[in-house]
């Protein structure tokens, strides 16, 4: 007999061919005789398998797995055909080569097509057993002959039977080879790490990009379940725990928890774990799944966090999230045994000026370097959010009293206090401060509008200082809204008036007469006086600014030009001038109508204008001011040095006078940095052919100063204070006009 070579090789096993086949077959106890006495069955199996065949397709039709495969008529007759021509083989092919091919790829086929082991073999069975009766019922052959056929034939049936089941299952594990492959290459490209959890024995498996992640070798990673947990991070233990719990429980059908696994240098890692728990035939219970690196989109979605809650360019908490802070001071003030807390309504003074003078750019960074000065002052559990452009709300929890919030005040304004240096240039940028109790139960919007008034008040009392809320703000502000309202309608109303503040010469031995003035606009509102600080603003933000400001010119030019013919035709006169005056395209015209009008020697005008009129450099404001040069009317800078105005500024504009700030002569008496600072003004002042009028002379060592300085012309409270034209002109000692 022929034995083929690579029999053995196409199942796929390390078997040698042709050895392989012979010994199959030697321990079948297959020898020639066996294929002799099949071909000897030939004729009768034919008859038999013609039979069979019709009837195996129909059992099998029968059951569910096995009609769905018959369901193609035109299949089942190919499938007859084959089977036919196999049973004709059994008796008569010879075992070569072929016959091996033939075998092996019916198993494979099977595997292909979904067909079971147990269909193939039972339908063995279910032939053989038509055979056996065929052979037991044909009276031909003695019964040894008989049995001894049918025992070849089962030889052969059992060699077929082996051949094929091997096949099928080879081609299974193959299969089931190219299905793990597959998985693992999905995994790969998954980039996920896998675990597995033995809750029997609490034993855990991971693979290498689990390790990797964490950049770990596995095993590094350890074997035991609270390996696993020692790596997450503190925080998020419970959380995890409590995930586990509730699928190993069944309360939850899925496990899928994100949390922080620490790696090898003690960072921590953002993982999203997945998994689900099986029970298997031994009733052994494993979780197992993936787990997946989600630290980038947890990043973005941190920073988008971060970004919704604080303020972009300070870094603190902006609007909304103190809107959350505070609700949440005020709900933990109603818990037993709280303490205090209090709100701060912090605003910069004059930041406007910086921004102006200084560019946005400098105003940023002034209001990030006050941003970091302002975190210094706060204890732990206290917050700071910049409520907008310079204003920022400190929320202090937890006071032993009030009084400590009015402590963290003062140190506040101590911090800023201290100059800002950057680029070359130092600002000291003051603050004012409201300071507010919160309340239990109360509306945010009350503690924060509390705050505001108490920040007015702050401001109204001359900025750089902290005020606390009390019951008379509320009122107060009552009635500034009624100043709001009435100042509009003052002019109509004829409610304005004039004082003058007399501006002597303080060389010594010149005679005790004012040499000038200075118009100061008053309100009669009923019984009170009120002075321009309450209402200029308002004024100027309406634009009612305007005929207020040609009224007051025109006052206070009659009135010079009625004191001038009073025998004192060299007195000048000063009118203060609003920014918003200097915009109007036809100021001069005006101007000039009324000194017309009045009769006032041009040259005996002084306009005063602060420094902020001059860095507003856009539209008329420029034009404006050279048109009033020409007219031979003099220019005042005035509040000089509280502007932020360089010194370059003196000499680019049209102007005559500077008034030295009474900020700066407060100090000088006792600060030498001071003093020194007002004799560098009065003496460029005096270089660049400027006059120098000092303001806010209180003090008679005031007065020695500024002559020592040669600086022989000021007014202040101690000379003169702003009075009525009638006291003024008392002050020649003649009677009023
Ligand atoms: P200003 O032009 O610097 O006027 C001087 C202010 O200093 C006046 O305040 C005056 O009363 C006050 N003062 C004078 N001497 C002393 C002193 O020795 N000590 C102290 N502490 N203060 C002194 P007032 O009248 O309240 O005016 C405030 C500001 O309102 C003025 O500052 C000026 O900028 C503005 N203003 C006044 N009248 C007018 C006006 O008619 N039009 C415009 N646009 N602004 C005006
Ligand atoms: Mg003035
Ligand atoms: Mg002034």
């Amino acid at each position: 007999m022929e034995v083929p070579e690579n029999a053995g090789v196409i199942t796929g096993r390390q078997e040698t061919g042709s050895g392989s086949l012979r010994d199959r077959l030697k321990f079948l106890q297959w020898r020639d005789v066996d294929a002799g006495r099949l071909r000897a069955l030939a004729e009768q199996g034919a008859r038999v398998s013609a039979v069979f065949v019709e009837q195996l397709y129909q059992h099998l039709g029968e059951f569910r797995e096995t009609a769905v495969i018959l369901g193609d008529s035109g299949a089942v007759a190919r499938l007859k055909r084959q089977q036919l021509r196999y049973y004709a083989g059994l008796f008569e092919r010879e075992i070569d080569a072929d016959y091996v091919q033939d075998r092996l790829q019916i198993g494979q086929v099977h595997e292909r097509v979904g067909l079971e082991l147990k269909w193939y073999l039972g339908s063995y069975r279910l032939f053989l057993s038509q055979m056996m009766h065929a052979i037991w019922s044909n009276s031909g052959p003695e019964e040894t002959m008989r049995l001894a056929r049918l025992d070849s034939l089962l030889k052969r049936v059992f060699l077929d039977m082996t051949l094929a089941a091997e096949a099928y299952v080879d081609a299974k594990h193959k299969a089931l080879g190219a299905s793990e492959a597959r998985y693992a290459h999905a995994l790969r490209g998954a980039n996920d790490g896998i675990w597995e959890w033995d809750l029997q024995s609490d034993g855990w498996h991971v693979s290498e990009r689990w390790a990797n992640m964490l950049d770990l070798q596995i095993h590094e990673v350890g074997a035991r379940v609270d390996d696993w947990l020692a790596r997450v991070h503190p925080e998020d233990l419970a959380e995890l725990k409590r995930s586990l719990d509730a699928h190993i429980s069944g309360r939850v059908p899925w496990l899928h928890h994100e949390y922080r696994i620490r790696r090898r240098n003690g960072d921590f890692l953002w993982v999203l774990i997945r998994g689900v728990i099986e029970t298997d035939a031994l009733g052994h219970r494993r979780l197992a799944g993936s787990q997946t690196d989600i630290s980038e989109r947890q990043r973005i979605r941190l920073r988008l966090e971060y970004s919704a809650r604080h303020d972009a360019l300070t870094g603190l908490l902006n609007r909304e999230q103190l809107n959350q802070v505070l609700i949440a001071s005020i709900a933990s003030l109603g818990r037993p045994g709280a303490r205090c807390a209090a709100l701060l309504f912090i605003d910069l003074d004059r930041f406007k000026v910086i921004n102006d003078s200084l560019g946005h750019a400098v105003g940023d960074q002034v209001l990030v370097r006050i941003a970091e000065r302002l975190q210094t002052t706060m204890r732990q559990g206290d917050q700071l959010a910049r409520f907008g452009g310079d204003e920022f709300v400190m929320v202090l929890n937890d006071l032993a009293s009030l009084a400590d919030a009015d402590q963290v005040a003062e140190r506040v304004l101590a911090q800023l206090r201290q100059p800002l240096c950057f680029d070359g240039r130092c600002l000291v940028v003051n603050c004012s401060i409201g300071v507010a109790p919160l309340q239990p139960g109360q509306d945010l919007r009350d503690a924060l509008q509390a705050a505001d008034l108490a920040l007015y008040n702050a401001k109204e009392a001359g900025k750089a200082r902290f005020s606390r809320y009390d019951q008379g703000m509320q009122e107060r502000a009552h009635e500034r809204l009624q100043i709001e309202s009435n100042v509009l309608q003052a002019l109509q109303l004829d409610q304005f008036e004039l004082d003058y503040q007399p501006v002597y010469d303080l060389t010594p031995g010149a005679p005790n007469a004012p040499v000038a003035c200075e118009a100061l606009l008053r309100w009669r509102d009923g019984a009170q006086r009120i002075a321009p600080g309450s209402f200029i603003h308002i004024l100027e933000e309406s634009g009612e600014i305007i005929p207020v400001g040609y009224w007051t010119l025109e006052q206070a030019c009659r009135q010079a030009r009625r004191w001038q013919l009073a025998g004192h035709p060299d007195f000048s006169c000063s009118v203060n001038l609003s920014g918003v005056q200097l915009q109007e395209t036809d100021f001069c015209t005006h101007l000039r109508r009324i000194l017309h009008e009045t009769g006032l020697p041009p040259r005996t005008l002084v306009l005063e204008i602060t420094e902020s009129v001059l860095l507003d450099q856009a539209g008329n404001t420029l034009p404006n001011l050279r048109e009033i040069a020409a007219m031979d009317v003099r220019l005042a800078l005035d509040d000089f040095g509280t502007g932020y105005c360089s010194l370059g500024y003196l000499n680019r504009f049209p102007l005559d006078i500077l008034k030295l700030d009474r900020s700066f002569l407060h100090e000088a008496h006792r600060n030498p940095r001071q003093a020194i600072i007002c004799r560098s003004i009065i003496e460029l002042s005096r270089k660049l052919g400027l006059q120098v009028v000092a303001e806010g002379i209180e003090r008679e060592d005031q007065v020695d100063f500024l002559r020592q300085e040669a600086c022989y012309l000021g007014q202040g409270f101690l000379l003169g204070r702003p009075m009525g034209a009638e006291a003024f002109h008392q002050l020649w000692g003649c009677q009023a006009e």
